[in-house]
């Protein structure tokens, strides 16, 4: 069945629901989703939403956009990061307006709390006086992801955008650089749809089910990375995949940086605040990427505390917090403790260990989420992309809590409006691609009707524990290469993978068949990129190459499908506008 839209947005979280509000009733909008809208991992999303508006104490979009630019480790480009902070105190206020519900300040004001990497001089007129943490996150309580969605989603509803929700996409329609539409399989019926579309966005999410820790939903398999990348089109920085220093020990589930921006703190084996050591001046709210190498360094150390399997974890100490600040802003994660550990937060040290949480890579954009096709200039007419499966730059090689979340509303508005803008231009229906639907027939074919093979679970099990062993928070060129090699081989056996379920309705077993495929290819470009950057930043830290030189790699990789060989690799510069780049000390 071919259907024909203006505009199709694959993804139906934070991105791509501020996306489609943005587009004008006049057009025809739909959103595609492999699972129900409001169970896009945005939803999960707790600690906050940052903007510099200032409510409880003196901030500016300048110190914000500092802090991002540092936090990233100088890799993202500055002109984007501007762009963002200038327009988070709106993009904020839109939201309330929109219906959000944040947290209060007792005059009523939108609440706002203290993250990691988000600081502010000490003397407002001195930008090189000692700085101190901020509180820029807006929130509701822990749950700020959850009620950002429902608020997006009800507008969505309100602007009569229609939804086509479990439907798999498994095919995006580039040629010679104009995109066309997409391909989707629909999950109750099993049944193929073509969306023929002058305009497609991307919002798929990240890639987190990589690892075998990780914070991020089941969904979370890179398929939009992959649909690009096998469309011809270039993936940027997927080297810096960032681990969240506190996710549950064992399971990955997070806990929210929020614990610590409430006065929450990370002790070792003998109760000692390591981070003292570590991040003198921020301490426990030091970026993301130096706290969990701390916590890793400490366990090599022999200072982490052995669990009963023989694994090692640090403690989250939340004991000496009030219980109304626990329970008031707090609630979720303290009971996530409470369920699956077992652990009572007010009376005992919460057991964490890092958790693969988000990707600082993806889809190529610029600042209005337009898809670039090289790492020159040139744009893929009528696709676009937002939220974190782009990469615009703004996280560079380490992104800063709360300006995922950001991100997603900023940079969804900003492609809405591009997009609204072509179509205003005039942009005609492109002609559809001729083997539209080939490569899912032939792929659902070929999965469903081999009758013995590998089995998915096991190859999947296993990529997931190569890359936490050797595509984690170290790495080195040795372990790189040998999941390289192990991932090859994985590769090799998915090419014979068969399932069970023959049908044709609600078949998860070919959908989880498909997304294995595009986790072990996601994985293949990650350590691939991560071979190729002889060097040490943010997210990415290489102990054969321990420093950071600017030198020769203050560039961003761009990684193309090169077939069975590893990708090609190729670079583009680092936009820099006013901050130069120094040593990152906290
Ligand atoms: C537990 C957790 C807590 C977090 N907390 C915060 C926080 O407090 N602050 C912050 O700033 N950031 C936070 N983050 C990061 C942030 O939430 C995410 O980066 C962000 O929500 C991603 O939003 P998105 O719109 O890009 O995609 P997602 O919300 O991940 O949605 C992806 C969408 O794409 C769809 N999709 C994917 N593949 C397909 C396909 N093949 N076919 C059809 N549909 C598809 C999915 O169905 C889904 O609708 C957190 C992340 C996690 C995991």
């Amino acid at each position: 069945m071919v259907h024909q839209f203006d505009v199709i947005i694959v993804g139906a979280g934070g991105a791509g629901l501020r996306a489609a509000v943005e587009i004008p009733s006049g057009y025809s909008c739909a959103v595609l989703t492999k699972v129900h809208p409001l169970r896009s991992h945005t939803g999960a999303a707790q600690g906050g939403v940052c903007a510099a508006l200032g409510n409880l104490e003196e901030d500016n979009p300048e110190w914000h956009a500092f802090d991002t630019v540092k936090g990233s480790d100088y890799l993202g480009d500055q002109d984007a990061i501007e762009v963002m902070c200038n327009d988070a105190p709106r993009a904020i206020v839109e939201l309330e307006h929109m219906g959000m519900p944040f947290s209060r300040t007792d005059e009523g004001k939108i609440a706002q709390r203290r993250f990691g990497g988000h600081t502010r001089p000490l003397d407002p007129d001195d930008p090189d006086s000692k700085r101190v943490a901020v509180m820029r996150a807006c929130y509701s309580a822990d749950r700020t992801g959850l009620v950002m969605l429902h608020t997006l989603y009800e507008n969505c509803i309100k602007n009569n955008v229609r939804f086509f929700s479990e439907y798999f996409v498994t095919e995006l329609l580039v040629e010679n650089g104009v995109c066309s539409g997409v391909v989707a399989i629909e999950i109750l019926t099993g049944e193929i749809h073509t969306f023929h579309a002058k305009a497609v966005m991307f919002a798929t999410g990240g890639d987190g089910r990589i690892w075998r820790i990780t914070s991020n939903a089941h969904v979370g398999t890179g398929d939009g990375f992959m649909m690009a990348y096998n469309a011809g089109l270039p993936l940027e920085d997927m080297e810096f995949m960032q681990f969240h220093p506190t996710g549950l020990w064992k399971l990955g589930i997070l806990v929210s940086e929020a614990a610590r921006g409430e006065g929450g703190i990370l002790r070792n084996k003998s109760g000692e605040r390591f981070m003292e050591r570590y991040a003198p001046t921020v301490k426990d709210l030091a970026p993301r990427d130096m706290v969990s190498r701390a916590i890793i360094q400490e366990i090599r150390e022999g200072r982490g505390i052995q669990g009963s399997d023989g694994t090692s974890y640090v403690n989250l100490d939340l004991t000496h917090l009030d219980a109304k600040i626990i329970n008031e802003k707090l609630p979720e994660i303290t009971g996530f403790a409470r369920t699956y550990l077992g652990v009572e937060p007010t009376k005992e040290g919460v057991p964490i260990q890092p958790t693969a949480h988000y990707a600082m890579g993806g889809i190529p954009t610029d600042v209005d989420g337009r898809v670039r096709l090289d790492n020159k200039d040139g744009i893929v007419r009528g696709f676009y992309a937002a939220g974190e499966c782009a990469c615009v730059s703004v996280h560079g090689a380490n992104r800063l809590g709360t300006n995922s979340l950001l991100d997603l509303i900023v940079f969804g508005r900003r492609g809405g409006k591009a997009i609204t803008e072509f179509l205003k231009s005039g942009a005609e229906l492109p002609k559809l691609k001729a083997d539209a639907g080939e490569w899912t027939k032939a792929k659902v074919a070929e999965i469903k009707f081999r009758q013995s093979g590998e089995k998915p679970a096991p190859i999947r099990t296993e990529l997931q524990q190569i890359m936490m062993d050797e595509c984690g928070i170290f790495r080195d060129a040795k372990g790189l290469q040998k999941a390289a090699n192990r991932i090859e081989k994985l590769r090799q056996q998915y090419k014979n993978v068969v399932i069970d379920d023959k049908g044709l309705q609600f078949n998860t077993d070919l959908l989880e068949a498909i997304e294995l495929g595009n986790l072990l290819d996601t994985a293949k470009v990650v350590v691939a990129c991560a071979l190729n950057r002889n060097e040490s930043r943010g997210g990415h830290s290489r102990e054969d190459f321990p420093e950071r030189d600017d030198q020769n790699w203050m560039k961003h990789t761009f990684a193309w499908n090169n077939g069975e060989a590893a990708p090609k690799i190729d670079y583009r510069p680092v936009s820099v506008t006013k901050y130069k780049p120094k040593k990152r000390v906290y």
